[in-house]
This record gives structure tokens, sequence and C-alpha cells, in this order.
């Protein structure tokens, strides 16, 4: 009998995990203190916003938000506009919409209280699987297994996956759902996102301050530091684009809002030609601008990268007549150059600003 109980303890368990969360979890505005269910709103406010993006890039963005829509009512009473430009700068402009999208079903189809099962939230725009058991076991304490990039490095180390990424995907959370407890599974999905985040990172892993130490089989076989193991990238395709910076007499220079749907959908912009797979000449672009005007191409070029593409813009600037200026229509922002910082500009469009703004004064 002690044999056996031996033996039983060298698997990983979540006591070990949820007693070291009680001491060491990051202490993150969205979350209740152990053993409590989070605020609904809350938690799915946080989820969304940390899709691909960095804890220190959100907690601005999420407090923000929440001091000036504290409630999922304020969020879908908001206009679109304030909460498009309110989300400038965290990237991923899809999510913005949809969190409107989201708060508006919630209060409409759901009197205001985000549903409390897997499947319901699945079906709110933008939530995902993960995000749907994220919020179920976070904020209602439901069974559901979490599984993001942490966890399935976790999952790897734990019990040396060499199978690589995303082949691996299924046995990681099925290992993943293994270990989910019946109790505290909000604590325990936070818990191992933690021990991702703080140590079991991506480099160097802090194995000797692990919980799970003693029966992680990546570290016993010393080559946790080397998984999850990823099958080789394709390349990432480059774009072209070229952007057209107009200024007029008084100053202002032309925004415009880009259409609703789409990439960096609804989002402010300066005004450009499409993003093709060849480069543009200067005979393109001069056709591709918005007015006949005395173009001159600024040196340097804007470089972004989005998730399935690289961007390489060229600016124009032209100081336009007022003629010109007229003809480019209603739609068109005038924008006071001290006003462009808080125009609500997506990254690429900031840098392309940044680099007109460094030429043109
Ligand atoms: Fe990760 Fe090391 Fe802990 Fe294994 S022992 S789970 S590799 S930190």
């Amino acid at each position: 009998m002690a044999k056996k109980s031996a033996s039983l303890s060298k698997l990983p368990n979540a006591r070990d995990l949820l007693a070291w969360y009680d001491r060491h979890r990051r202490r993150l505005p969205w979350r209740a203190l152990p053993g409590r269910y989070s605020d609904p709103y809350a938690v799915w406010l946080s989820e969304i916003m940390l899709q691909q993006t960095t804890v220190t890039a959100v907690k601005p963005y999420y407090e923000t938000f929440l001091k000036r829509w504290p409630t999922v009512e304020d969020l879908a009473r908001a206009p679109i506009a304030e909460v498009m430009t309110a989300w400038a700068g965290l990237g991923y402009y899809a999510r913005a919409r949809n969190l409107y999208k989201c708060a508006g079903v919630v209060v409409a189809d759901h009197g205001g209280q985000f549903p409390d099962t897997e499947e319901a939230l699945r079906a709110l725009p933008g939530i995902g699987p993960y995000t749907a058991a994220a919020i179920a076991a976070i904020a209602f304490g439901r069974h559901a297994v979490v599984v993001d990039g942490n966890v399935e490095r976790v999952m790897a180390r734990l019990f040396a996956v060499t199978d690589p990424l995303p082949h691996s995907k299924t046995t990681l959370r099925e290992l993943a759902a293994k270990l989910t407890p019946l109790e505290r599974a909000g604590d325990y999905a936070q818990g191992v996102m933690d021990l991702g985040a703080t140590v079991c990172t991506p480099k160097s892993p802090a194995c000797v301050i692990c919980p799970w130490s003693a029966v992680c089989e990546g570290r016993k076989q010393g080559i946790a530091e080397t998984l999850p193991r990823k099958a080789k990238k394709v390349k990432t395709p480059l774009r072209y684009g070229v952007a057209f910076w107009m200024m007029r007499a008084d100053g202002c220079v032309a925004l415009q809002r880009r259409p609703p749907k789409g990439l960096l959908g609804g989002m402010t912009e300066v005004p450009g030609s499409a993003w093709r797979a060849k480069a543009w000449s200067a005979a393109e672009a001069a056709l591709a601008a918005p007015v006949k005007a005395k173009w001159r191409e600024l040196p340097g070029l804007v470089m972004h990268t989005f998730t399935h593409f690289r961007l390489e813009v060229t600016v124009y600037a032209a100081d336009l007549t007022a003629a010109q200026a007229k003809k480019l229509g209603p739609d068109i922002i005038w924008t006071p150059l001290k006003h462009v910082g808080q125009a609500g500009l997506p990254s690429v469009m900031a840098k392309m600003a940044a680099l007109a703004l460094k030429n043109v004064i």
C-alpha cells in the first residue's frame, strides 16, 4: 500500500499547483482573491485584451475601459468610434469591433448578464473556445479546460511531449484536461497560466522554484527548455503600400476612417493605396493618390508586421491648395497636427504619421 501511494505521488497534481498559486499568483486588476469568482465583465474584457497581447500592455487599457465604461451596459451604449479610439495602439482591431458587438448582444439578448456556460459563451461575438473556457472557469467556477500558449508549454514540458506543435495540440489539451480539478478550476487555470508566464518561461525555466519540479519529465530528461517543439514556419509574405500625407494651408492633415470590415476596420488611417505583393513605382503611386498634387517621396520606410504578412510602406507628402483639399470630399477628417497623437491611429498608421512629422515640419 505504502509503495502504491509513493508512485502516485510522482504524478503532477492540481493540489500542488493551487498551493503555489495561493502564495505566488500575479496580482492583476481583473482578478478576484483565490477561491472567489471574478466579475464576468472584468474577466471577459481582460481576456479579450490579453489575446496576443502582454499583461503590461493590457493593464492601462483595461483600467481606462473599466473607468470609462464600468458595466457591459455602459460599453454597449457608447458610440463605436469612441470605443475604437480608446482601443487604438492595442492592435488586432477586430477584437475591439467584436467586443462592442458582444456587449450589444449581452445587453439585448441576455439582460446584461454574461451566460455562464462554455457553449453559450462561445455563441457570443469574438468569444472562441479558449476565451469561453476561461470565462466559464474564472467567473463562474465551471469545470472548463483552459488551454493557451502558456498551458501548452507547461504540459509539453511536464509530460515531455516531443511531438511538435501544432500537431501535438490535441495531446496537450488531453493532458491539460486530465489535470484540471473539479474544484477551483478557475484558480487552477490562472495558476498554470501564471506558472507559464513567471516560472516555466519560454527561455530558461526556473525549475528550482517550480511546484511541479519533482514530477516534471521534461526537466528529468534535460529537454525542458527545448519544448514545446514547433513545426517549421512558412516565411510570412511581404506586402507593399503607399501612404499620402496631405497638408492644408491651415496646418491640418487629412486622415480618414477605414471601412468597418476587414483589417483595421473602423480605425482612423492616413489615406493610402491597397497593400499588394508588388512594390509601387513612383508613377503608380501618383496614379493611386487621392488627388493630383506635387507629391514628394519622404526618406525612410515604414515597416510593420501583422500576423500573416509584413508590410513596407512608402510615404508621399504634398501641400494641398484649397481646391485640391476640397476635392478629397466630406469623409476626410482634417486634423490639426498637434492633435494627430490623439486621433486614435493604430500602430502602423502612427508609424506613418511619425515618419511624415519627422520630415515635413
Ligand atoms: Fe516547467 Fe521546469 Fe516546472 Fe517542468 S519543472 S514545469 S520545465 S518550470
